[in-house]
Formats: C-alpha cells, sequence, structure tokens
C-alpha cells in the first residue's frame, strides 16, 4: 500500500533543504518507492498563515501519515510573540499529539570530516553510533514539581523522577529493535546504583533483553558512560537511555562530530511511525542564501526509509550517495575545509541525486 509522507519545511533554512530531501525521495519513488507527498505548515508559517503554529488539520494530516519529514521552525520574527504561538510550541505539540516517545539520535562522522571534531581524529573517525533517548517521560514530566517556600522563608525546588515499567518496557523495545537492525550491540545507561527508578529501568531493560537473545546488552552508569564517550566513543553502537541523560549524553554524542549540518534525526511512536528532521535548527543567519548544509535532511530521509518505511536496502543508497559527495569533496559552508569544493544548497543535493 502506498504510504504517505507529510512533509513540513517550517521555517528559515526549512523550506531550502526540504527541496533538497524531497528531490531525493523523487528519485526513489521513479524506482519503486511507493509513497505520496502531502504539504503542511508548521512553525512560524503556520502561525502567519493560521494565527498558531500546528493547526488541529495538520495535527489531523500528520495523525493519518505514516512519517514526518520536517525541516526547522523558529525565528527572530516570531521571538517577540505570546509562548503559546511560538513556532517551538507546534513541535511540542505535534511530539506530544503523535507520542512519539523514541526519539533516535545518531552521531556519525564520516571519516571525510573528522578534522570538524575536536577531538583527536583516530578517536572520531568513522563513528556511528546511535542514542535512543526516551521523550515523553522521566524527570522532565513527573510530578510532583514546583518551587516552595518552607516555614522558614527559604526556598526547596523539586522534581520527579517516575517511569512505569511500561513505559520502560517500550523504549527498551524500540532500543532492542534498532540495535537487530544494526550490530545487535546495546548499551542501557542508568544510575542503578543510586536512583531505584533507574535500578528499575536495568530490571526491565534485563526482562526485555531475554526476547533479543542476539543482541549483545550492557549496562553502564551515566557518570561513566559520559567520560567513555569522549574518551573512546566507537566503542558504543545503540545506547538508550532516560529522558534527561538522553538529552545530556545525546547532544555530546552530536558534538563529537562537529558539524551540526551532518546530523539526522527521528521520533518514533510504538508503531514505528517517525517524524525525521535535522537535529540543527532554522539557521534564520543564512536563511535565503543558499548555503545551508542539505545532507542532515537528506539523512533524515534515509532513517525515514530504515525505520518507518522498512527500506533498508534503498537507506543504505541515500547514505553511500552521501558519503560520494563527501568523496568527490563537495562541501557547504559549513563543513568546508581547504582544498575542498564549495558548493550551495542546491548543487549539493543535485551531487546527491547524481550519486543516487
Ligand atoms: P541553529 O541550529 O538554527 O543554528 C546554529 C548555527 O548553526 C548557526 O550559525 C547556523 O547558521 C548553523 N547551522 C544550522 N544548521 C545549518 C545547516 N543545515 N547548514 C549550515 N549551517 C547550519 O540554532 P539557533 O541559532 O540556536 O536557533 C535558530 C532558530 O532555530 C531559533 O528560533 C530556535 O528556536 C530554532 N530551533 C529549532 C529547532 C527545530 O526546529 N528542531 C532546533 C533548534 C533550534
Amino acid at each position: 500500500m502506498t504510504k504517505k509522507i507529510l512533509v513540513l519545511a517550517g521555517d528559515g533554512i526549512g523550506p531550502e533543504i526540504v527541496t533538497e530531501a524531497v528531490k531525493v525521495i523523487e528519485v526513489l519513488k521513479k524506482d519503486g518507492l511507493d509513497v505520496s507527498l502531502e504539504d503542511g505548515l508548521i512553525g512560524g508559517a503556520s502561525t502567519d498563515a493560521y494565527g498558531e503554529p500546528l493547526t488541529e488539520a495538520t495535527l489531523k494530516q500528520a495523525k493519518s501519515a505514516d512519517a514526518i519529514l520536517l525541516g526547522a521552525v523558529g525565528g527572530p520574527k516570531w521571538e517577540s510573540l505570546d509562548i503559546a504561538i511560538r513556532p517551538e510550541k507546534g513541535l511540542l505539540k505535534i511530539r506530544a499529539g503523535l507520542e512519539l516517545f523514541s526519539n533516535l539520535r545518531p552521531a556519525i562522522l564520516y571519516p571525510q570530516l573528522a578534522d570538524a571534531s575536536t577531538l583527536k581524529p583516530e578517536v572520531v573517525s568513522g563513528l556511528d553510533l546511535m542514542i535512543v533517548r526516551e521523550l515523553t517521560g522521566g524527570i522532565y514530566f513527573g510530578q510532583p514539581r514546583g518551587v516552595e517556600t518552607m516555614e522558614n522563608g527559604e526556598r526547596r525546588g523539586f522534581n520527579t523522577l517516575v517511569y512505569t515499567e511500561s513505559e520502560v518496557e517500550r523504549i527498551a523495545r524500540s532500543a532492542f529493535e534498532i540495535a537487530m537492525k544494526r550490530s545487535k550491540k546495546l548499551c542501557s545507561v542508568d544510575k542503578a546504583n543510586v536512583l531505584e527508578c533507574t535500578e528499575m529501568w536495568r530490571e526491565v531493560v534485563e526482562s526485555v533483553a531475554k526476547d533479543y537473545p542476539e543482541v549483545e546488552v550492557s549496562h553502564m552508569y551515566v557518570d561513566n558512560a559520559a567520560m567513555q564517550l569522549v574518551r573512546a566513543p566507537k566503542q558504543f553502537d545503540v545506547m538508550v537511555t532516560t529522558n534527561m541523560f538522553g538529552d545530556i549524553l545525546s547532544d555530546a554524542a552530536a558534538m563529537l562530530t562537529g558539524s551540526i549540518g551532518m546530523l539526522p534525526s527521528a521520533s518514533l511512536d510504538a508503531n514505528g511511525k517517525g517524524m525525521y528532521e535535522p537535529i540543527h535548527g532554522s539557521a534564520p543567519d543564512i536563511a535565503g542564501q543558499g548555503v545551508a548544509n542539505p545532507l542532515a535532511t537528506i539523512l533524515s530521509v534515509a532513517m525515514m526509509l530504515r525505520y518507518t518505511l522498512n527500506e533498508a536496502a534503498m537507506a543504505d543508497r541515500v547514505e553511500k550517495a552521501v558519503e560520494k559527495v563527501l568523496d568527490q569533496g563537495l562541501r557547504t559552508a559549513d563543513i568546508y575545509s581547504e582544498g575542498t569544493t564549495k558548493v550551495g544548497t542546491k548543487e549539493m543535493g543535485d551531487a546527491v541525486v547524481a550519486a543516487l
């Protein structure tokens, strides 16, 4: 059956980079990919048109789609608006509305770009790891929370780290499924020596592991994981962790690669439906200039092929095409270095299409 992809280009460089990613999808369609594309508005573009960053109609469109390809939202034009109608609210609303609890953040460093990292090339060159972050639970959502004034007049702030067994089980399953599609190695990150909630996390991960005997599972305390990520990141393949630990570790992992314009992401629900987007924002400083790097968005399409459309061979093809243009020495301004050829957004997209 034809799968439906909703394309939400958003603001700033969003429309420029999404145009290039759509070109890639169009090529694959000619080669048999059975998808149909629909457009919608999100973020500032939606606020301008409808007075809100995500309308109920667009959310309905998203619910009926199999996958969503998102550019980026936000920009100075909307920063003075009431917080309820700021572009970023559109993102939160769509993530919550679709129950996207599993956030996949790969950190891939192509050997061609090893110099972009602040770490030594031999430590990071060829890095390819996936952090699976729980996105809709944990301390960011737990109750009770707040700041109260005690009898002695001193203030007391508190948040609650809370997970149910079923919440841990579904994110663990999501991570095991991903490990099965990669090198069958999974590291679960917790703080089981101090936090009872994550002691239970570890037990649940162990029990889910019984359904995936082929996957080699390990457990690591978060402080050690942070240290290992900068010491020897290539020891990891898939990592799964809580919302807050994942927030911090995935940003650190992303920065190991040094190039924000290269990193895709996915957020999945329990049935594999997903929203795919680059990790960067709308880059208002370069919007409209035709210089943005479209590769993170094109690599988001590869993730969509792998995780929602179950077209692993096509995902490989897109990733190989990206490697090929890097091998050809083509670079957008953000990844440019001496001796390579500087190209714009459209030329980069065209080069990937040609390499496909
Ligand atoms: P940003 O990621 O947009 O930009 C940070 C820096 O990286 C800028 O110098 C930018 O030019 C550069 N950059 C980002 N993507 C690039 C690309 N593809 N090619 C070349 N260079 C690129 O972050 P910011 O400046 O902090 O935020 C700008 C706006 O984006 C804000 O309104 C913010 O709220 C929004 N934002 C949106 C998302 C999202 O849509 N998921 C994520 C982060 C920030």
